[in-house]
């Protein structure tokens, strides 16, 4: 793949990185450095994904006429790797790499008109509703009910790790509608909103002390027909596509490169004389820029209009890997000191200490919380099935 930059790019790479001098708040970036969560909290992110949307850049990764930016593959890249380096946060993966996606391809006129403005502007905060108790890699198997009723279905059943369930407005969940043939065939995708009566949303706290997802209650929840994705009970074919992006639908490598820069940085002050810790820092660097050429070829066929397909199972299985393991060389590079704990969150709210003290004292919970990385959006044994199956042929 030719990466040349021609004056254009460059051009393209300084107006991206004055936009972020001029719209990326000092406190955003902060509360970015500082989120020992998997993921960015949207009252923070949604400050940068306003700006963007004036700018009419927050969701570049969508065909023009849903309100994409159009640009090339080069500058999508360096708009990501701008943005990660940066320290931009990502406002709700869930709206703009998963469910809009799925809407353009499945989702009838009204519901793009009603939905798809409202993820470029961010009034719209999505959350996930597939895992259940018992059914997270064998998805198939959920048995949330849904019965319809006239123009409603009747939902009864419960979630489980849904992110920012407790911060979001929409939810779109997996619902049984029959139990006749293969497990596959009763399944049904439905939108609803998250305030309906009847939805309970109970915190789960992780295990590096963040709250960041729920598990969700439905009791008698009345959600509207209307809100249904493709047909009753071919809810499977909508699951599997949106998984597919959910994996490998938006560029990740610069955001792992972030990672890697600050734990140079670490490093070059804690231990820089620990040849073990600098060879592990040149392997992973070594790895991220292998990941980062599958990435291109994914994010290529994207900007065709394609999914991206069994490749995005390579992916989330490499970097979710890699994210771990460049938290993992944080807490050798830091020594004892990671065993400083503050339990309240979000640090970036509690602690008023020197940058380098308060970064010190994110290493541990993020740790922790990293560990999910393997396990969301699918989990490493389930990757690597995957591409058995489809890569190899097994
Ligand atoms: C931080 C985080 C956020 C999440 N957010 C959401 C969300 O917003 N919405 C949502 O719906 N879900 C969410 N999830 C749930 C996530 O999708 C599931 O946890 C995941 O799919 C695994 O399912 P499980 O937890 O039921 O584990 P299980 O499926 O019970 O797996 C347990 C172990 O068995 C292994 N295993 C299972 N089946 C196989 C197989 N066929 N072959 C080989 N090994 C196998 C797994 O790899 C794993 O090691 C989140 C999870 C985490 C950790």
């Amino acid at each position: 793949m030719d990466l040349h930059l021609d004056p254009e790019d460059l051009a393209f790479r300084d107006a991206v990185r004055r936009f972020l001098d001029e719209n990326l708040l000092p406190a955003t970036r902060r509360a970015t450095a500082l989120t020992t969560g998997f993921i960015n909290d949207p009252e923070v992110a949604v400050v940068f994904h306003r700006a963007l949307h004036r700018k009419g850049w927050s969701v570049p990764h969508w065909p023009e006429k849903y309100g994409g930016t159009g640009w090339t593959q080069v500058q999508r890249y360096l708009f990501e790797a701008e943005c990660a380096r940066a320290g931009a946060p990502i406002y709700n993966g869930a709206g703009s790499n998963m469910i809009g996606p799925v809407l353009m391809r499945f989702g009838t006129d009204e519901q793009k008109k009603k939905y798809l403005p409202r993820i470029v502007s961010g009034e719209d905060c999505w959350a996930q509703g597939y895992s259940e108790p018992g059914s997270g890699s064998d998805l198939a198997s959920l048995r949330t009910r849904a019965v319809r009723d006239g123009e409603h279905y009747v939902i009864n059943g419960q979630k489980i790790w849904t992110t920012h369930a407790h911060k979001s407005n929409r939810l779109f969940a997996l619902v049984r509608t029959s139990t006749e043939g293969k497990k596959q065939e009763g399944i049904t995708f439905l939108m609803m909103d998250t305030g309906l009566p009847g939805i309970t949303v109970r915190p789960i706290i992780g295990n590096g002390g963040d709250h960041e997802f729920n598990e969700v209650f439905f009791d008698d929840v009345r959600a509207p027909v209307a809100g249904r994705v493709s047909e009753e009970n071919m809810g499977w074919e909508v699951a599997k596509y949106l998984l597919e992006f959910e994996r490998g639908g938006n560029p990740v490598a610069g955001r792992v490169r972030a990672q890697f820069a600050r734990l140079a940085t670490l490093i070059g002050k804690k231990c820089p004389g620990d040849a073990d810790i600098v060879a592990r820092l040149g392997e992973l660097g070594t790895d991220l820029d292998a990941m980062e050429m599958i990435e291109l070829t994914a994010v290529s066929a994207l900007q065709t209009g394609g999914n991206p397909g069994p490749v995005s199972s390579l992916l989330k299985l490499r970097w979710s890997q890699l994210r771990q393991q460049l938290a993992e060389l944080a807490m050798d590079a830091v020594g004892v000191e990671a065993l400083r704990w503050i339990a309240a969150r979000p640090l970036y709210d509690t602690l008023q200490l020197p940058a380098d003290e308060e970064q010190m004292l994110s290493v541990m919970p993020r740790y922790l919380n990293y560990r999910a990385y393997t396990i969301l959006g699918g989990t490493s044994e389930i990757q690597t099935g995957i591409l058995a199956r489809s890569l190899l042929g097994l």
